[in-house]
């Protein structure tokens, strides 16, 4: 068992629909650790964009609204929150319209460097931390204590979004491809697998399962 007063960073990334957000809050609970959700600051941000009628071919003014922006995350696991300039933005980060949007805007620099430094602080500050996202292995954490890439085939992740959302499984598999794409290929810190990430494929393994496996990686790396 580990040492609930020792600083614990755990990094989970993957695409989107792979099994990060249920997996990481698991996890954090089972741990009596935090959780932050990082791919929610970048909705957040994108959101206050959209709000501001901003173009997304629009890089310098993408960054001045990331600048300019109270971003507050909470990193409770059992209710994540998330506020942008003191309103609680939760469900509106999960609309189309934020969703459709928020690959351009994380693509731009300025934006990933002011979140990225909130995000470093927050770990900082909460000692024992799951931190979900696409470049946390990579980039926000490359210490962390354990490294883990989730991934699950494309169809299995359209269903899981799709029944989520209750959304048209087709129209979901259509935007996690084209996220996916974004995402891999931006020059900004692309999602990408860091070379001591443990790989772990969810299409065919139940939430209880990959919880109880990432317990046991982690157990041996703090034994
Ligand atoms: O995880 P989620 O699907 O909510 O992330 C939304 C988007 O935020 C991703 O498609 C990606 O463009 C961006 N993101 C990122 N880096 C992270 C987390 C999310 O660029 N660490």
């Amino acid at each position: 068992m580990h040492d609930e007063g020792r600083q614990l960073v755990i990094a989970v990334d993957g695409p989107s629909g792979s099994g990060k957000s249920t997996i990481s809050r698991r996890v954090a609970q089972a741990l009596n650790a935090r959780y932050l959700d990082t791919g929610a600051m970048y909705r957040a941000v994108t959101y206050a964009v959209l709000r501001d009628n901003v173009d997304l071919g629009d890089a310098d003014k993408i960054a001045a609204v990331a600048d300019g922006v109270e971003l507050v995350v909470g990193t409770d696991p059992v209710s994540p929150h998330v506020s942008v300039d003191g309103v609680g933005v939760d469900r509106e980060i999960r609309g189309a319209e934020v969703t459709r949007a928020v690959s351009a805007v994380s693509a731009v620099p300025a934006v990933r460097a002011r979140l990225v430094a909130q995000q470093r602080a927050i770990i900082t500050e909460s000692g024992r931390i799951v931190v979900e996202g696409r470049d946390i292995g990579t980039v926000v954490a490359p210490d962390a204590d354990l490294k883990v890439y989730l991934t699950a085939d494309a169809e299995e992740r359209a269903r899981r979004r799709s029944s989520e959302n209750a959304t048209d499984r087709a129209a979901t598999a259509a935007d996690l491809a084209r996220r996916d794409r974004l995402d891999s290929t931006r020059a900004a810190d692309p999602l990408r697998q860091a070379d001591d990430a443990v790989v772990l494929d969810t299409t065919a393994l139940g939430i209880d399962e990959v919880v109880e496996r990432l317990r046991r990686m982690l157990d041996k790396v703090t034994a």
